[in-house]
């Protein structure tokens, strides 16, 4: 059986893309990996997505669209797409337990964690070391985390920290943060986040079942080395496009259309963006595979 159209990727592009499919009358399938939502899931406060003067928790963000996606009987499949193909015989999906085939593909996968590359990364993910809020274990009042990164993400995640833990440290290289003036100053007023500027991670270990986060600062020529315990560190230096699934094929975007092939959200831009983009992504990457199955359908 071929499928019209599989989505891959449940986030804001994704799930915009399944919801405009269905009243178009097709019947979109969505592989998502992870968790219906994406990265809103780690968003602290969404401000500037219109239609919630108030701002609204990306949690409570994501349970809306969670609602209007099942209330359309959008088929959200909870499986990894593992590789992308393309041949004579059109689109095909490898997912972790079978082969989806398609007239047309939206890629909305979003974007990678950028890690530090140091010392005992790799081995405490997923224990210690996390990419976003949404992963970490529930914390105590008494929990001391340490946030990587001088972006907006970093400074919202300290900030989605600070009311859940009793300290939140924020390491990042600048002599000052790039996050948005609004972020930095409600960082600054809450008592238990302290920044340290000028300051990079040089490895992690564990002491005593506590994160040891070494840290350097370059400072008149010489490295003045600094120890920051705590419970769980929050690395936000960046991200990447999450291309992995084609891994295997060097496709052009323009080229791709022309065989079904569509991209939608921070993906196409290899970074985090924001909702509305990847909203709006998501209704023309709609319109395209629309377009795309009207024509096939006259061969
Ligand atoms: C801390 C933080 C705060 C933010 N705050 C705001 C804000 O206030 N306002 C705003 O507008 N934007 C905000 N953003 C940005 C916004 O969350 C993103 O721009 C948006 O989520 C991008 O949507 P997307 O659908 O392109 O990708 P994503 O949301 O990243 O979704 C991609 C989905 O694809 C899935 N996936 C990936 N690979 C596979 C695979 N191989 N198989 C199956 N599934 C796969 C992932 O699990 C994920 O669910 C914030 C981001 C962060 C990190």
């Amino acid at each position: 059986m071929s499928h019209d159209v599989v989505i891959i990727g449940a986030g804001p592009a994704g799930l915009t893309a399944a919801i405009q499919l269905k009243r178009f009358g097709f019947e979109p399938l969505v592989v998502e990996r992870e968790r219906i939502g994406g990265l809103v899931l780690n968003a602290n406060l969404v401000e500037n997505y219109p239609g919630f003067p108030d701002g609204i928790s990306g949690q409570e963000l994501v349970r809306l669209f969670s609602t209007q996606v099942s209330w359309l009987g959008v088929n959200v499949m909870p499986e990894e797409a593992k590789q992308l193909s393309m041949n004579e015989a059109g689109l095909s999906v490898v997912t972790s337990r079978q082969v989806l085939k398609a007239q047309s593909v939206i890629v909305a996968t979003g974007t990678i964690p950028r890690r530090l590359d140091v010392p005992g990364e790799a081995d405490l993910r997923g224990r210690r070391v996390f990419y976003g809020p949404i992963d970490l274990p529930r914390l105590g009042c008494s929990a001391d985390i340490v946030v990587v990164g001088g972006c907006d993400a970093a400074f919202d995640y300290a900030l989605a920290a600070s009311s859940r833990a009793r300290s939140v440290n924020v390491i990042f290289r600048n002599a000052k943060p790039r996050a948005l003036n609004l972020l930095v100053s409600r960082v600054r007023q809450e008592d238990n986040i302290t920044l340290y500027p000028n300051r990079e991670v040089t490895r992690f270990e564990t002491s005593n079942s506590k994160l040891v986060v070494e840290t350097a600062e370059e400072a008149g020529g010489g490295a003045e080395n600094k120890s920051l315990v705590c419970d769980y560190a929050l690395i936000a230096i960046g991200r990447e496009a999450n291309l992995e699934l084609l891994s295997n094929a060097r496709i052009d975007e323009k080229e791709a259309g022309g065989l079904g092939l569509f991209f939608a959200g921070d993906v196409r831009r290899g970074r985090t963006g924001q909702i509305g983009i990847a909203v709006g992504d998501g209704l023309i990457a709609a319109e395209n595979v629309a377009r795309f199955l009207k024509n096939e359908s006259h061969l």
